[in-house]
C-alpha cells in the first residue's frame, strides 16, 4: 500500500508543532520509522504558525527553546521573533525528511482504545486510521479562549483573537479595543499602538513586566556558532543554569521580593503618571501569573492615544464595550488577547481509553498523567506536554526532551521484550499526583495571591511541574517497573495489520 494512504501505522503523532516534530526525529533516529504525524492545518508549526500577530517573539532564549538534538546556529537575536521560529522548525521538518509522513488537512476528531484489536481507532476529518501507539502532540495553548461577553454578536466592527490574527484588517487609524493583559498582548500592544487612533486596553489583573536583555547576534557569532558547535551548547548552558536557578524563588516567594523590586524600578523608569502607575502595579506576589518581559509595553500605556481600563466589561454594543461604571467605550475593533483553554483542553473530550471514558470525564476537570505522558486505562498512549509540564522559570523544550526520552526509553525496552501493551501502575499514577499536590503547597502559583490558568477548575494546579527541569529528566528515565506491561496474543494485532495493507 502507497505512503501515502497506509491506514495502519505503528504510531500515529497529533500536531506538527514543537512536540510532534521533536518526537519524528527522536523517532526515526531510534530507527522507528513507521509512523504519521497528523496535522489540522495544512502547514506545520503548531503556535509557531498560529501566533502570527505583530511582535510575535518567545520570551525564552533560543539557545535554550530549541531542540538540543537539533541545534541552530543562526539565530540572529537571544530572543527570536515568530518567523524565525517557525523558519527553524520548518528545517528541522526537511532536514530530517519528516514531508511524508505528515498527513496535512487532518484533523482529529476521535481516538478510542478498542480493547478486542489492542490498538488506537483515530478518525479523522480525511477518515480513519489505526495505531498501535497513540502520542498526542496538541500543546496546551492550541485552542484560543474567547470569553462569552454579552453582546458580542451585536458588534458591527471587526473581532478577532490574537492566536487567529486578521492581517487583512488595516489598523491604520482605527479605534481599537485590546482585552488581556498577557504574554501575548505585551507583545502585539507597543506594535499596535503607534498605528491606531485609540488604543483601549481592557485590564482585569495587572501583570509584573520585567525587561528583556535581548541582543542581536552577527554574522561572525553565528559563524563562530556554526564551526564550532560546543560553543553554541556553552551558551545554551549557561542560559539553562540561570534559569533553572529561579525555580527556587518560584517554590520560595519571599525570595521573589527581589524580582518586583526591579519591575517596580522598571514600571517607575516607564511610566511617569503615578495614576497610571497604580493601575499598573500587580497585587500578587510576582511569578504567581507568568512574569512578562518588555521593554516597549509600558512605554506604550503612556502614550496620549491610549487608555488602560480596569473596569470589567458589562457588554458590547454595535460600536462600544460598556464597563461597569457605565461608561461607553466606542470602537471599531475588538482583539481578545485571552488566552487559551489550558485546564480545559477541548481535545481530552476526543480521546477514550480502554473503560470508554474520555479523558476529561477521567480527570473531572483536573488533568493528570503519570509524569504528564501516561494514564492507566489509556494503553500505548504518551501524551506530549501533557499535564503537569507547564514551566514558569524556563524553556518547555526540556519538558518535552524528557519526555521523548521516556517514549524512547519505553519503546525499545518492548520492541526489545516483545511486549505490545504499556500503561502506567494505578497506583504509581495515583501517588504521582498526591505528592505533586503536595509539592505545590507554598509554593507562588499556589501562595501567592492570584487567580492564573496554571490552576483548574477545582483550584489545583494541575498545568506547571512544580520543581527543576533536572528534577524531570531524572524522574523521566523510564523504569518498567512503573508500569503494567504486557504481551498480547498476536492474533488481533495480525488481523488488523492484514487489514492495513
Ligand atoms: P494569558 O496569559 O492567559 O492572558 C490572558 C489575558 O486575558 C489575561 O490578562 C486575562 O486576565 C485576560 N482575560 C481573560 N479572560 C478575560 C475576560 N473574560 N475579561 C477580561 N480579561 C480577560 O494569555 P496569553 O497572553 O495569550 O498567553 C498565554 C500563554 O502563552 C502565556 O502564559 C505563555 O505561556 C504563552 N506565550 C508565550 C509567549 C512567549 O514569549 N514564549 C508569548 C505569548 C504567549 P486575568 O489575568 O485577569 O486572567
Amino acid at each position: 500500500m502507497a505512503e501515502a494512504t497506509k491506514r495502519h501505522v505503528s504510531i500515529a503523532i497529533v500536531g506538527t508543532g514543537f512536540a510532534g516534530i521533536g518526537a519524528a526525529i527522536r523517532l526515526k533516529q531510534e530507527g522507528f520509522d513507521d509512523f504519521v504525524l497528523l496535522e489540522r492545518s495544512s502547514e506545520v508549526g503548531g503556535v509557531w504558525r498560529d501566533n502570527t500577530y505583530p511582535g510575535a517573539a518567545c520570551d525564552v532564549e533560543s539557545h535554550l527553546y530549541s531542540f538540543s538534538f537539533a541545534p541552530n546556529p543562526r539565530w540572529s537575536h537571544a530572543f527570536s521573533r515568530q518567523p524565525e521560529i517557525l523558519a527553524y522548525l520548518r528545517h528541522c521538518v526537511r532536514e530530517h525528511q519528516l514531508t511524508r509522513h505528515i498527513r496535512f488537512d487532518h484533523t482529529v476528531r476521535e481516538a478510542s482504545f478498542d480493547a478486542a484489536e489492542q490498538r488506537w481507532l483515530i478518525e479523522t476529518s480525511r477518515g480513519t486510521y489505526t495505531a498501535d501507539f497513540f502520542v498526542p502532540a496538541v500543546g496546551g495553548l492550541s485552542e484560543p479562549s474567547i470569553p462569552a461577553l454579552r453582546g458580542i454578536e451585536s458588534f458591527r466592527g471587526k473581532v478577532f483573537h490574537s492566536a487567529r490574527w486578521d492581517h487583512r484588517h488595516e489598523l491604520e487609524g482605527r479605534k481599537v479595543a485590546v482585552i488581556g493583559t498577557g504574554a501575548s498582548a505585551i507583545q502585539f500592544v507597543p506594535e499596535l499602538q503607534p498605528k491606531v487612533a485609540k488604543l483601549t486596553l481592557f485590564q482585569r489583573t495587572p501583570a509584573w513586566v520585567l525587561p528583556r536583555i535581548d541582543a542581536q547576534f552577527g554574522a561572525l557569532k553565528k559563524r563562530l556558532y556554526g564551526a564550532v558547535p560546543a560553543l553554541q551548547r556553552l551558551a545554551r548552558a549557561q542560559i539553562f543554569a540561570r534559569r533553572e536557578l529561579f525555580v527556587l524563588g518560584f517554590r520560595h516567594p519571599r525570595a521573589m521580593r527581589l524580582l518586583e523590586i526591579a519591575a517596580r524600578q522598571h514600571l517607575r523608569q516607564k511610566v511617569k503618571n503615578r495614576e497610571l502607575r497604580r493601575k499598573l502595579t500587580p497585587s500578587f506576589r510576582i511569578g504567581c501569573k507568568r512574569i512578562l518581559l518588555s521593554n516597549d509595553y509600558l512605554p506604550a500605556l503612556a502614550q496620549p492615544n491610549v487608555e488602560v481600563i480596569t473596569d470589567a466589561i458589562r457588554e458590547v454594543r454595535e460600536h462600544a464595550i460598556v464597563t461597569s461604571d457605565g461608561r461607553e467605550h466606542e470602537l471599531d475593533t475588538i482583539i481578545f488577547g485571552t488566552g487559551f483553554h489550558v485546564t480545559d483542553l477541548p481535545f481530552a473530550k476526543h480521546v477514550r481509553g480502554r473503560a470508554g471514558r474520555t479523558l476529561a470525564e477521567l480527570w473531572q476537570g483536573s488533568p493528570r498523567a503519570y509524569l504528564g505522558t501516561t494514564v492507566p486505562d489509556f494503553p500505548n498512549f504518551f501524551f506530549l506536554l501533557g499535564p503537569g509540564t507547564g514551566l514558569g522559570h524556563t524553556s518547555v523544550i526540556l519538558m518535552l526532551e524528557s519526555q521523548l526520552e521516556l517514549m524512547i526509553g519505553a519503546l525499545k525496552h518492548m520492541r526489545r521484550e516483545g511486549l505490545t501493551s504499556i500503561e502506567p501502575r494505578r497506583d504509581v499514577h495515583e501517588r504521582y499526583f498526591a505528592e505533586l499536590q503536595e509539592d505545590v503547597k507554598g509554593t507562588v502559583w499556589t501562595s501567592g495571591g492570584c487567580e492564573s490558568w496554571y490552576l483548574d477548575v477545582n483550584g489545583r494546579l494541575t498545568s506547571l511541574w512544580p520543581r527543576s527541569t533536572l528534577a524531570f529528566r531524572k524522574r523521566t528515565r523510564f523504569r518498567p517497573a512503573e508500569y503494567v506491561l504486557e504481551r498480547h496474543p498476536p492474533a488481533a494485532r495480525a488481523r488488523s495489520h492484514r487489514a492495513a495493507e
